[in-house]
C-alpha cells in the first residue's frame, strides 16, 4: 500500500475507536490466519461476580471475608475485584471499607496472592498455589471446585494459616457476541485458539459456550508465548488478543498484538493494536480495515 494508504487506513481505525501503532501492524494484520485469545477480561467481560461461597470451618462470612479483601484489595486481577466487591457488601462500612493492614503482600502472577494479615497468613488462589503451599485440600473443597468448573464458574481457595477454611465461586460471563465473533472468524479463514491461566475445568467450558475447541489452560505467561512461537513455527501468521500482564509476553510475540483498551497498562503498551472499545467485534474491524488498505496495491 502507499504511504497514503496506511494513513488513512489508520485514521478510519482510530475514527472507530481501533488504534493502530504504525504502519507495520496494519499490514501484518491481514496475513493473520490464526488468533490466539486470553479468557479473562478478553473472551469473558472480565467484571467477575462472587456467586457462592462454602466455608470449610465455622465462621460468618463477614469474618472470613475481611481478610480475604484485605490481601486482594492489593491487587489489580479482575477476580480480585470480584472479591473485594463482595467483601463490601457484607459490612457496615460498604461505601468506605477500612481494610485490615495486609502486610508482606505478594502477587504471584497466575496463581493468586499472599498476605499476611492480622498475624495470619492468607493465601488466595487456585488449587495449584495451594499444592505450591503444602496445603492439604480437603474432599468436599474439591467437589466444590468440580462443580463450579462444571458450571464454567471459577473456583479461588482460601487458605489462612495453612488450612483450607473456604472455596469461593466466581462468574464471569462471556462477553456479548463473543460466539458470533469467533464463528465469523471461521468464515473469514482464521483459526481461533484460547490460552488461559485458569483451570482446565473452566477453561474446557466457557471454550465449548463460545465455540473454540483449541484449548490450552494452566498456562503460565511464558508459556502463552511459547504457545504463540511454536504456532508461527508451523506457519501461522499470528494474532493475540489479551488484556493482562500475564499476556504481555505474547503479545509482543506475536505478528499482531492487540490489547483490550480496558486492559491492564503493560498489555496496551505490549501491544501493535489496541481495541479502545474494548469490543471483540473490533478484532474483526482491524483485520477487515488491513485487508482492505492491503488489496488495493496488488
Ligand atoms: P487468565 O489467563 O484467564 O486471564 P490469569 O493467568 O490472570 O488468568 O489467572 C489464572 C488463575 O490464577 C485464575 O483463574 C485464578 O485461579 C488465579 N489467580 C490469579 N490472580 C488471582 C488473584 N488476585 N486472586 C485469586 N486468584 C487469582
Ligand atoms: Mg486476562
Amino acid at each position: 500500500a502507499t504511504p497514503t494508504a496506511v494513513m488513512v487506513g489508520t485514521g478510519v481505525g482510530a475514527s472507530q475507536g481501533t488504534l493502530i501503532k504504525g504502519g507495520q501492524a496494519l499490514e501484518s494484520a491481514h496475513k493473520v490466519d490464526c488468533i490466539v485469545f486470553d479468557k479473562t477480561g478478553t473472551l469473558t467481560i472480565g467484571k467477575a461476580v462472587v456467586v457462592n461461597t462454602r466455608l470449610l470451618k465455622n465462621m460468618v462470612l463477614r469474618e472470613f471475608y475481611e481478610p480475604v479483601a484485605a490481601a486482594e484489595v492489593n491487587s489489580e486481577h479482575p477476580l480480585a475485584k470480584a472479591i473485594v466487591e463482595y467483601a463490601k457488601k457484607l459490612r457496615e462500612d460498604e461505601e468506605n471499607p477500612i481494610w485490615p493492614e495486609a502486610r508482606n503482600f505478594e502477587s504471584i502472577t497466575g496463581h493468586g496472592v499472599r498476605a499476611v494479615v492480622r498475624n495470619k497468613e492468607i493465601i488466595v488462589g487456585n488449587k495449584n498455589l495451594m499444592v505450591d503451599h503444602n496445603i492439604d485440600i480437603p474432599d468436599d473443597a474439591t467437589e466444590m471446585l468440580a462443580e463450579t468448573e462444571g458450571l464454567a464458574q471459577t473456583g479461588i481457595l482460601v487458605s489462612i494459616d495453612g488450612e483450607l477454611t473456604g472455596v469461593l465461586a466466581i462468574s464471569d460471563p462471556l462477553k456479548p457476541g463473543a460466539r458470533e465473533i469467533i464463528s465469523i472468524l471461521k468464515t473469514m479463514k482464521v483459526k481461533s485458539i484460547m490460552v488461559t491461566g485458569d483451570n482446565w475445568g473452566t477453561a474446557n467450558s466457557i471454550a465449548k459456550e463460545v465455540g473454540i475447541d483449541n484449548v490450552i489452560a494452566e498456562a503460565k505467561p511464558e508459556q502463552k508465548a511459547e504457545k504463540v512461537k511454536e504456532l508461527q513455527a508451523s506457519g501461522y501468521i499470528l494474532a493475540m488478543v489479551g488484556d493482562g500482564i500475564n499476556d504481555s509476553p505474547a503479545l509482543v510475540a506475536a505478528d499482531v498484538g492487540m490489547a483490550i483498551g480496558a486492559g491492564t497498562d503493560i498489555a496496551i503498551e505490549a501491544a501493535d493494536i489496541v481495541l479502545m472499545k474494548s469490543n471483540l467485534e473490533d478484532v474483526i474491524v482491524a483485520i477487515d480495515l488491513s485487508r482492505k488498505t492491503f488489496s488495493r496495491i496488488r
